[in-house]
């Protein structure tokens, strides 16, 4: 079986550029397609009447509500725009809390008294759909009887055309919502925070002398992923229903090289990528950045940033382009946190800032930051944020997949920490002392060659380990996971941010009000900031065992895995803190906090069973033969009076394995065996307690049967294969 997927794997990479694939000879122009196939400003502007056009645009940038007779003429257009490209379908596109997304297309004909079809779609259906999506998860919000949600058009996200094989299909970027008006999706308390956040920091411009009205979250999501051979993908079980292997034996050749990462890009991935790349080009995704990533077989795509909302939508239509591309090249796209033990799993950088409606980015430093005031007082505003939010900011990336990563000698840990760089470290330390007086320069870096230019050195190095650093003009958020939406983790930055933006502009606006200067007032309240948040500042080795016991005396949250980090989402100041920002209320935070519970307790559930299948009925069989094998071995050297010292020695060995996968896999399936009645949250503790350790003991024994079973007998795909074969 496993070396059936290799000659199958063999025969589809020596195939792929002969049936696969577009023409290479006739590359797309990249300015010539993109956006092509997005309603976008342009489009706009010349399909829409003047007053539609700048009534669409007042609510696309400043956020003014859309009237109905805007809404009609928009709709009118979009049709008409859509149906020339070829579309006979609709969808209202969202994000219900799966994690995935969800559409449902309808079709733009309506039947006439006549008994012909006519193309309709109104004002009505662009703004306000109904899908009947009562199975979505709502963590109680919804009940069957009351199941109405609403999908509602997200007017500052440009629609899009999906081209398929055999058509075209509209899609709207929405909302989704129950009746009662309550979020029942990762898209509408996202927006609700970007409006908070833009709320405190249009007041803390106002004091440096801004007229800026409204403030952008920003962000660029750099994507890592891997790819596989499908016929391995395909005879593995586990891969295709959990996402990444739950038992393999690690390979003679891993990582240790260091020969993957940023290496030369494999043909055949990389004809998959420019193809993945075209089409998100195409709808508008500004997708820059290609390499290599550190495990074999792994690798990132990354844009450039955006609006926080409209880079949330990118970044769900890059993760399912790259699924739908990869099977076209023989490939499979694995966006799991960890698909290979022992290897390097994957994450999400989550870049982010703020930009205000000009375009100015309020995290950009300057080449003097230190007299850089208004600069200062953001960036402080992010240490608040970061210091009094960790535990929130980690629960919004905990899941079963995370938990692989974080805090497991990988990746960030588990603690939130800042990484600031030598540049800014040095400019907060005088802060703490008074007023900053000077900014360290970088200077220029001498190569030692003559031929080749000076370059500007960066006045700070490179800090990898850190799970939220700044990173020149941004901060970039690296515990968050591949698989997840980035939804969450932006709202709860953007909360975050709101809140901290919020007391700053109150203590300022204090300080004025009694007469003091500007900038005296910014500097007492940096003082003050750096000396209350500074233990959330780490520059070190975020891997080190010394880092988790200092973190330890520094008071700083060590939430090791999911069931530890989910109860800070309803802690009564982090209700306090959705809540006061109307960004979600007590109810939608619970319903959120149930949702990651359940997801967290299936998940697991479903591995757990995954590997007793496997157990059963891929690796004991083999395992059963092998151990017939060496039993005849034995006895046929023995007749032929040879010594059976060496091959006894094997078929105990092997035979002490198989009897101890026989028990493990029965203890596994016990503990599994359970009802499930408690509340969700000691579900979860029972599944992180008695679960997950079962299958790990489970996986080591089958891991040690793999090692010595003959390749040929062995049922599935090995490591070595599916990570180097390409
Ligand atoms: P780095 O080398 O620090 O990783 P890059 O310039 O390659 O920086 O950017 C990495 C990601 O950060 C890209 O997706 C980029 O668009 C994004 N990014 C850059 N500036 C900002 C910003 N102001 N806000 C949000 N994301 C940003
Ligand atoms: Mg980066």
């Amino acid at each position: 079986m496993g070396s059936s997927a290799l000659s199958e794997a063999a025969k589809s990479i020596r195939d792929w550029s002969i049936t696969e694939g577009r023409n290479p000879s006739k590359p797309a122009n990249a300015a010539d397609i993109f956006g092509t196939r997005v309603f976008g400003e342009k489009v706009q502007q010349e399909r829409l009447s003047k007053t539609a056009y700048r009534a669409l645009r007042a609510t696309i940038t400043r956020g003014e509500a859309l009237d109905l007779p805007t809404a009609d003429a928009v709709a009118a257009a979009l049709m008409a725009w859509a149906v020339e490209h070829g579309a006979t379908h609709y969808t209202h596109w969202f994000q219900p809390m799966t994690g995935i997304t969800a559409e449902k297309h309808d079709s733009f004909l309506a039947p006439s008294a006549d008994g012909t079809a006519i193309s309709e779609f109104r004002g009505k259906e662009l703004i306000k759909g109904e899908p009947d999506a009562s199975s979505f998860p709502s963590g109680g919000m919804r009940s069957t009887f009351e199941a109405r949600g609403y999908t509602a058009w997200d007017p500052t996200s440009p629609p899009w055309l999906h081209m398929h094989r055999n058509g075209v299909t509209l899609v709207i970027p929405t909302a989704f919502v129950s009746w009662t008006g309550e979020a029942l999706d990762k898209k509408t308390p996202l927006l609700r925070s970007m409006e908070a956040v833009s709320k405190q920091a249009v007041r803390v411009l106002k004091l440096f002398g801004s007229t800026a009205e409204r403030v952008f979250a920003t962000c660029g999501p750099e994507q890592e992923y891997f790819l596989i051979d499908r016929n391995f993908y395909f005879a593995r079980p586990d891969l295709i229903n959990a996402g990444r292997t739950l038992f393999g034996a690690k390979p003679p050749k891993g990582q240790e090289l260091e020969d993957q990462y940023f290496g030369t890009i494999p043909e055949r991935v990389l004809a998959c990528m420019a193809e993945a790349e075209e089409e998100l080009f195409r709808v508008g995704v500004p997708v820059k950045t290609r390499h290599n990533e550190v495990a074999p077989s792994q690798y990132e795509i990354a844009p450039v940033f955006e609006n926080a909302n409209v880079a949330v939508d990118h970044q769900m239509m890059t993760m399912e382009t790259l699924k739908r591309v990869a099977p076209r090249y023989g490939l499979e796209c694995l966006l799991h946190e960890k698909p290979f033990a022992g290897v390097n799993g994957s994450g999400k950088h989550n870049n982010w800032s703020l930009s205000d409606e000009f375009g100015n980015n309020l995290l950009g430093p300057g080449a003097t930051p230190h007299d850089n005031m208004q600069f200062l007082v953001f960036c402080a505003a992010v240490i608040r944020a970061v210091d009094r939010w960790q535990g929130v900011l980690r629960a919004s990336i905990a899941s079963a997949g995370n938990d692989h990563r974080l805090g497991a000698n990988e990746a960030p840990p588990a603690i939130l920490s800042i990484f600031l760089g030598d540049q800014l470290t040095d400019i907060f330390e005088q802060i703490e002392k008074g007023p900053a007086k000077s900014t360290k320069q970088g200077g220029t870096l001498d190569v030692g060659v003559s031929v080749l230019p000076k370059l500007p050195r960066d006045a700070g190095d490179r800090n990898r380990t850190s799970p939220f650093a700044f990173t020149g003009n941004k901060f970039e958020f690296r515990a968050v996971s591949s698989g997840q939406n980035i939804s969450f983790p932006n709202t709860v930055l953007n909360a975050a941010m709101a809140d901290a933006l919020d007391s700053v502009a109150v203590e300022l606006e204090a300080a004025l009000a009694k007469g003091e200067e500007l900038n005296k007032a910014v500097s007492k309240l940096l003082t003050k900031i750096i000396k209350e948040h500074k233990r959330i500042i780490f520059n070190g080795n975020g891997y080190s065992a010394e880092w988790a016991k200092e973190a330890g005396k520094r008071k700083l949250l060590n939430l090791k895995n999911t069931v530890d980090a989910l109860p800070q989402l309803v802690t009564k100041e982090a209700v306090k803190l959705f809540d006061k920002y109307k960004i979600l209320n007590e109810r939608e935070m619970h319903a959120r906090y149930e949702i990651f519970l359940e997801n967290y307790n299936k998940t697991i559930n479903i591995e757990g069973n995954l590997m007793v299948l496997m157990a059963n009925r891929y690796i004991l069989p083999a395992a059963l033969d092998y151990q017939k094998q060496l039993a005849q071995s034995v006895s046929a050297v023995r007749s032929a009076g040879g010594s059976t010292v060496q091959a006894k020695k094997l078929l105990t060995g092997y035979t002490k394995l198989v009897d101890k996968l026989r028990v493990q896999t029965d203890l596994l399936a016990k503990v599994l065996d359970h009802s499930s009645s408690a509340s969700a949250f000691a579900h979860a503790k029972y599944m992180r307690d008695k679960i997950v350790p079962a299958m790990e003991n489970l996986r080591v024994t089958g891991d040690s049967i793999e090692e010595l079973t003959p390749h040929g007998a062995w049922p599935l795909p090995t490591y070595r294969e599916m990570l180097f074969v390409k």
